[in-house]
């Protein structure tokens, strides 16, 4: 009977099929929810190799689910493939972009995706020439680059039966994430006023730039009397015409997020009071739109230790000198102190940036901490122990969302660092699929966690996503 040492050759042999998609899907970036051709790729690609596919989840035309198995346990991979606008490069050590203001894959997402449904792709075909019982899931998830895809997932119910989910992110290096991330709302403010000539009839207006302006500056004041890692930002995303026309129709966008759900509702709360008031100061009326909300992150230990252990056991990347010298090119284009600043944010030794690539495994470095951004991977963390490990595709210490992401993400360092990822993750599904005890101390840590609280969904009732 094969066994998980098998697993790694099995995706050795398999390996132009998945950095062909790879490659196939960062030749076409495509942004959240606009994602059809990353996710027809998918879709054919699984469905060819006889997994069940359930189109459309949660009214996102580019989220799906696919399956192979039957019964327990059910082991999920969580893929993502969305682009970034703006991050367009071509894959040379030089910032090039293949289209000025084009999209790109800056966050590594077509690896992210692909070794996922690699994973399950070999899984299935360990349960398949072992007829063990079990089943192995693909989840297409769109648009996490605007914390959306998986929260309305979530909310059709297609995690809830899952016994763990593994998923990764591209990375400086290969290791695997104990800490959290933020919680988040996403929400719009459209105020409504009335328009008059700006010098002539002022009197007659009522400016609902005016209104956005007071509200911005009530949230500015709240920020002092917030606990410290709550983040607030906004963007006017309409602020009127013309000068000489009082604008009676003007919106601005807000992100709040904090540590816990919890949190993040509260201060929401706070923040459409200011809306509230501003209306008052204002005569305007004030219109909320609501776009997602997401959970902080629970990242499971002990499936983090698995994932540990499967990168030991796998070892290091190794890295050519040709690939050393291509990254070392890379970090050249970044302005000097941008990786020491990087690895410092990131609690990462400074020792570690005497090589551009670094294919080691290294023990976590976020355990306890909070990181300042936010993910929907959060919300599939309280419906089932999760684990996400990061593994070496980047140059050392350059900032994710930047050109040098783009360039390494088809090329073989993004190609290495994303076998190694399906590889790893592989070997933890292998591990949950034949030994129940590590399901059992799983979901134990999972019900201390979230206190057996029930996952509620943080989008307001009957909202349906706003679709580009
Ligand atoms: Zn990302």
């Amino acid at each position: 009977m094969p066994s998980k040492h098998d697993l790694s050759g099995w995706l050795d042999e398999r390996a132009e099929r998945f950095i062909g998609m790879s490659d196939a899907i960062w030749r076409e970036p495509q942004v959240a929810l606009k994602e059809s051709a990353a996710c027809a790729l998918q879709i054919a690609d699984l469905r060819a190799d006889g997994f069940r596919i359930q189109e459309n989840v949660g009214g996102l035309p580019t989220a799906f689910v696919a399956e192979w198995g039957s019964g327990g346990p059910i082991i999920g991979f969580l893929g993502e493939y969305d682009a970034l606008p703006n991050l367009s490069q071509e894959n040379g050590p030089e910032q090039r972009p293949i289209v000025p203001q084009g999209p790109g894959h800056g966050c590594g997402h077509n690896l992210l995706g692909t070794a996922c449904l690699a994973s399950a792709v070999v899984l299935k075909d360990w349960l398949e020439s072992t007829g063990q019982p079990g089943t192995v899931r693909y989840y297409g998830c769109p648009a996490e680059e605007t914390i959306t895809g998986k929260v309305f997932m979530a909310r059709a119910g297609v995690y809830d039966d899952l016994d763990a989910a593994i998923t990764w992110h591209p990375n400086w290096i290969n290791s695997v994430s104990k800490g959290s991330s933020l919680a988040v709302d996403n929400l719009k403010f459209r105020f409504r006023g009335r328009t008059a000539h700006a010098a002539a009839a002022p009197e007659q207006g009522r400016s609902a730039l005016d209104a956005v302006e007071l509200m911005n500056i009530g949230v500015n004041f709240m920020r002092e009397h917030v606990i410290d890692p709550i983040r607030i930002h906004y963007v006017i995303t309409n602020g009127g015409g013309a000068p000489n026309v009082v604008p009676d129709d003007a919106e601005v966008w807000y992100f709040v997020r904090a540590p816990r759900r919890e949190q993040v509702e509260e201060t929401t709360a706070r923040v459409r009071k200011i809306a509230q008031g501003a209306t008052l100061m204002t005569e305007t009326e004030v219109e909320e739109i609501f776009l997602c909300g997401a959970y902080n992150t629970i990242n499971n230990g002990y499936l983090g230790d698995l994932a540990l252990a499967a990168m030991r056991e796998l070892g290091p990347i190794e890295f050519t000198d040709e690939e050393q010298a291509f990254a070392a090119r890379i970090v050249e284009g970044y302005p000097a102190g941008t990786r020491e600043t990087g690895l410092a944010s990131s609690h990462l030794p400074a020792s570690l940036l005497a090589q551009p690539l670094n294919g080691e495994v290294h023990p976590p470095s976020d355990e306890g901490r909070v990181m300042s951004g936010s993910t929907d991977v959060g919300d599939v963390s309280w419906i089932t122990p999760t684990t996400m490990l990061g593994t070496a595709t980047w140059a050392l210490g350059i900032p994710a969302h930047s050109w040098g992401i783009t360039a390494t993400g088809a090329m073989s360092i993004g190609h290495k660092g994303m076998l190694y990822a399906a590889k790893a993750m592989a070997i933890v599904g292998y591990d949950l699929l034949t030994d129940p005890a590590h399901l059992e101390r799983a979901k134990a840590e999972f019900r201390e966690a979230t206190n057996g609280q029930p996952y509620k969904t943080p989008l307001p009732h009957g909202l349906q996503p706003v679709l580009p």
